[in-house]
């Protein structure tokens, strides 16, 4: 599906926001995921329905990939890859495709750009996807 310039855009990241320190992170390993974070952004999700674009490390590992298809966790693209600010990546992205709408970013860490702070929500890496963070996702992507 490729993107329109004014669609909704959801970076999403996964550690930290999909997963965190508090589970049980020895039954499946680095393919560790929180079934109520899940549960949640997939209703967020369907909701607001943005354009999610992957920006997260598990982008790079196509066993990473399968394993969030495997789960329902399902995404458009993903940013490049340029080893270095999360922010650049996203920027390419979005320059590359020539996006120019609304855009949230979903990530725990904060390397971001200082005109895409607006648009991050930040997650903490012991929690994980909370309540307040779908609300400001949902107020920045809202149709
Ligand atoms: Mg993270």
């Amino acid at each position: 599906m490729l993107v329109k310039p004014d669609d909704r855009v959801l970076f999403l990241d996964i550690d930290g926001v999909l997963n965190h320190f508090l589970l049980d992170w020895s039954i499946e390993n680095i393919f560790t995921l929180c079934p109520k974070a899940i549960e949640a952004y997939q209703a967020m999700i369907e909701e607001i329905k943005p354009y999610v674009v992957l920006s997260s490390t598990w982008r790079k590992f196509p066993d990473h990939r399968d394993h969030l298809r495997k789960k329902g966790i399902r995404f458009s693209d993903c940013t490049p890859i340029l080893n270095g600010i999360r922010g650049l990546e996203i920027n390419l992205w979005r320059t590359t495709v020539g996006h120019t709408g609304r855009y949230a970013i979903l990530d725990d860490d904060s390397d971001f750009l200082p005109d895409q702070k607006p648009f991050h929500v930040k997650t903490q890496v012991n929690r994980g996807l909370q309540s307040e963070h779908i609300q400001r996702i949902k107020e920045l992507l809202r149709p």
